[in-house]
């Protein structure tokens, strides 16, 4: 039986282990390590790729919710609206500045559904975190129109959607603040967590490089805030920045690997494949995520014959109970969590492991 990997980290090294060798060896000669030229080097890159004017590394793509939010000036007694379908982070940094999340639904490109938005509003609520989710952004336009008509922040948690964009407007680009995630499987991957803040906001950006060092003026020592320890680290930043360079390339593949599943899994009855045609929206595909009626029956097919596939979110975190967030009932959210199955999406898939995914999954239906 073949084996389909859902993501192999040590094939995308061998595609560029010169380029990543040099940047370690790069780092280790010069003794770098905290806030150096790698660092720097990648937050202007990132910037001009999303297209703002800022850049700040974080630890991780959570830090860089956390750190929007308190720049935003959010906290006790503010109300956040959240998609009810996203990864746990989103609703965790609402919390833990001691606002509420209010969850709202999503449609069926997975993204917050925006016509419910206006009616989760209350005179408290101070902000939206607009999610764009498996690389295919939320409908931006309209939560701005929506945001400014109440005067409310908007943050993008663009964790998953690094290259994406709207009318050619990059994804991170639009809101308050753009947060990154660099985990390792995430389409800009590092070797360990990572994360950034992209802003045109010269004051959040400010905010931003003191607070991840603990409230500190690197230039005075002056401290201005009781802050927090969660700086992307000097190696990992030049880790990303040769990645970085090769993503446009990337993402020209994933649309490719996401084209060859469309023609060989379009029209099969019970399967919803994600694509979209919404003129202007672009699709990156940091998931290919289907939705199969037969929910556990079809992803329990495909890895008995080899295939990695992820199953996210089976339970949806509203209803993890320790979590201690009201279920109002989310239909959509609720039918999608049974269905979900996210196929191998990666740079270092070959063409052949590919077609065997398309064979597999038409097998599943009974068709040759
Ligand atoms: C990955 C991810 C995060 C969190 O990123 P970490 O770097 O793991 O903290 C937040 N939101 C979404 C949508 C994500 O996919």
């Amino acid at each position: 039986m073949r084996k389909v990997r859902f993501v192999e980290p040590a094939k995308v090294y061998r595609m560029i282990k010169d380029e990543l060798d040099a940047a370690y060896f790069d780092c280790m000669a010069r003794g770098e390590l905290i806030d150096r030229g790698h660092l720097r080097s990648f937050e202007e890159n990132l910037a001009r790729f999303v297209g703002t004017k800022y850049a700040v590394g974080l630890n991780s793509g959570y830090d860089a919710l956390h750190m929007s939010l308190r720049a935003a000036g959010i906290g006790p007694g503010d109300e956040v609206v959240v998609p009810a379908h996203t990864f746990v982070a989103t609703c965790s940094a609402v919390v833990n500045v001691g606002a509420t999340p209010v969850l709202v639904d999503v449609g069926k490109d997975f993204n917050i559904d925006v016509d419910r938005v206006e009616e989760s509003l209350t005179p408290r609520t101070r902000a939206i975190i607009a999610v764009h989710l498996s690389g295919y952004m939320a409908d931006m336009p309209r939560i701005l129109r929506i945001a400014e008509k109440h005067g409310l922040k908007v943050v993008e948690d663009a964790c998953q959607s690094l290259g994406s964009s709207i009318d050619g407007k990059m994804a991170g680009s639009f809101g308050l603040t753009g947060c990154w995630s660099f985990y390792p499987f995430k389409i800009l991957g590092g070797y360990g967590d990572g994360g950034a803040v992209t802003t045109d906001d010269p004051e959040v950006a400010l905010f931003a490089r003191r607070m991840r060092y603990n409230g500190e003026d690197r230039d005075t020592g002056e401290y201005h805030g009781h802050g927090f320890t969660c700086l992307l680290d000097n190696l990992q930043a030049a880790f990303l920045d040769v990645k970085l360079r090769h993503l446009p390339a990337w993402i020209v593949r994933r649309k490719a690997v996401a084209e060859m599943y469309r023609r060989g899994l379009s029209g099969i009855p019970g399967l919803m494949l994600p694509h979209y045609d919404r003129p202007g929206f672009d699709h990156v595909y940091q998931n290919y995520t289907v939705r199969s009626t037969r929910g556990n029956e079809f992803s329990e097919y495909l890895k008995a014959n080899g295939i990695e596939v992820l199953t996210q979110f089976r339970k949806p975190y509203y209803r993890h109970e320790a979590l201690g967030l009201p279920d109002r009932g989310f239909p959509e959210t609720e039918a999608l969590s049974r269905e979900v199955c996210s196929l191998p999406m990666n740079v270092e898939l070959d063409d052949e492991e590919i077609e065997y995914v398309i064979r597999m999954v038409r097998s599943f239906y009974g068709l040759a």
